[in-house]
């Protein structure tokens, strides 16, 4: 007799379709099978079961530049859960001198009480100099502490590694049994070409995109996986864009390199189009910048083909007023997306045929759960989480604002129409949407220590 059988669905786990009932007692699977008896049922006809969402890449209430992006540890997480995620990964970025684990530690106190859905954390690795290299040292305290997934930039000014500075770190990570999730753009030539188009009067927001051109993006990731592979660093390369990068990350991968990568439904579904939408264009800023519509062709097939593992969101949400900015070059960076990635890729992967049930599933849950050390999520196996998503594939939902929960005022999926939309969530058994409503509360969530 289990705590609670979901019944009537159709189970989609990474290996397949099942139709089978899922069996959960004490917070964790317990079975997959038919005419399982449970103490409460849930009636899941005419849906998909599948494992929670796990999208490794958000900024919530994160301070940049004098802004805070707009959506909270609170209503991110709730956001997200109402769109099929149960773990989320953000990101510690430690301040001038601090040590590592302080920031570890004050950031966790940030999001613990607050969140509505599990959580991790990659550690920001700031720019080192040599009078700071006692911070590698901290690097196996911070593997320790659950935070196995270290986070690296190649541009920006503040966190841009330069190669000799990205060797290092790179190592001290592989020492320590981490890995390293980048960004990848060669930052020092974008500067130049931003500062360049500046000073001949270009202000555009179209300027965004032809100062970071692809090619910047895919020899920056070829460098930092010659990097990764001297120092036998696992290597995930964040928000890839383009068919430059990818063929980088399938040329590196064929030479033995252990390198994967991600996308985000902007790169999926949106292009530099968007930027020529007057008052609009700026909204769309965001980095790596949205690319052509042949891009979103490659990304697909790479996701198909597993040339691409994750689709994360990459969400990092500003107001409207927030991205309303003299030129191109002082709009903050990033899009919001938390909470429609599961439709948007079960819609316009799976319903037009280019991923199958169980890729859709692989890349919004599995595939990330496994390269991110979350060692109990990402799957419908017995002792898994029972992190469950009911999802309708029949249920029909014009995105907007009004439909969504997050804070940003704006989404840039205004008007998608999507078949399929979670209906109800289950997060370590425990139910946290009901029918389309968040009936949660502040501090469901945890924070999840990362295995090495
Ligand atoms: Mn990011």
């Amino acid at each position: 007799m289990y705590d609670l059988v979901i019944r009537n669905g159709l189970l989609i786990t990474a290996e397949g379709a099942l139709d089978a009932d899922l069996g959960i007692s004490d917070a964790q699977i317990a079975a997959l099978g038919l005419g399982l008896h449970g103490k409460r049922f849930i009636d899941a006809a005419g849906c998909y079961v599948i494992p929670g969402g796990v999208d490794p890449h958000v900024h919530l209430q994160m301070p940049l530049a004098g802004l805070v992006s707009t959506d909270s540890f609170r209503s991110g997480s709730v956001a997200a859960a109402c769109g099929g995620t149960t773990t989320f990964i953000d990101f510690v970025t430690p301040g001038a001198g601090e040590p590592l684990l302080a920031a570890l530690a004050a950031r966790k106190a940030e999001a613990q009480g607050e969140v509505a859905i599990d959580f991790g954390l990659h550690m920001t690795v700031p720019t080192w100099h040599a009078t700071e290299e006692q911070r590698l040292l901290e690097v196996p305290e911070v593997v320790a502490a659950g935070c196995a997934t270290f986070k690296m930039y190649q541009a920006y000014d503040g966190v841009m590694l330069d190669d000799v500075a990205l060797l290092r770190a790179l190592a001290a990570v592989a020492d320590a049994g981490g890995r390293v999730v980048l960004h990848s753009e060669t930052g020092p030539v974008i500067d130049v070409l931003r500062a360049d188009a500046l000073a001949e009067g270009h202000i555009e927001p179209i300027w965004h995109e032809y100062t970071r051109p692809a090619q910047l993006e895919a020899t920056a990731i070829h460098r930092a996986a010659e990097l990764a592979d001297l120092t036998g660093c696992p290597l995930f390369i964040f928000h890839v864009g383009c068919a430059e990068s990818i063929a980088e990350i399938v040329a590196a991968h064929d030479r033995g390199i252990d390198i994967h990568g991600e996308t985000c439904p902007q790169y999926l579904l949106l292009s530099a189009e968007e930027h020529l939408g007057g008052a609009q264009g700026a909204l769309f800023i965001c980095a790596p910048p949205l690319r052509d519509p042949e891009d979103q062709e490659a990304l697909w097939r790479a996701l198909a083909n597993d040339e691409l593992q994750v689709v994360s969101t990459d969400h990092c949400p500003w107001t409207r007023a927030e991205k309303t900015r003299r030129d191109f070059a002082q709009v903050p960076g990033g899009v919001p997306g938390i909470e429609a990635r599961l439709s948007l890729v079960h819609h316009f992967g799976v319903n037009r045929g280019l991923l199958s049930l169980e890729r859709w599933v692989q890349v919004c849950s599995t595939n990330a759960a496994s390269w991110m050390g979350l060692t109990t999520k990402g799957r419908l196996a017995p002792g898994y989480d029972a992190d469950v998503v009911i999802f309708d594939p029949a249920r029909e939902k014009t995105i907007s604002p009004a439909t969504l929960h997050e804070a940003a005022g704006w989404t840039p999926y205004n008007g998608f129409s999507v078949f399929g939309w979670p209906r109800t969530v289950l997060l370590r058994g425990q139910m946290i949407v009901e029918n389309e409503e968040y009936i949660g509360a502040p501090g469901d969530g945890r924070f999840v220590k990362r295995e090495a």
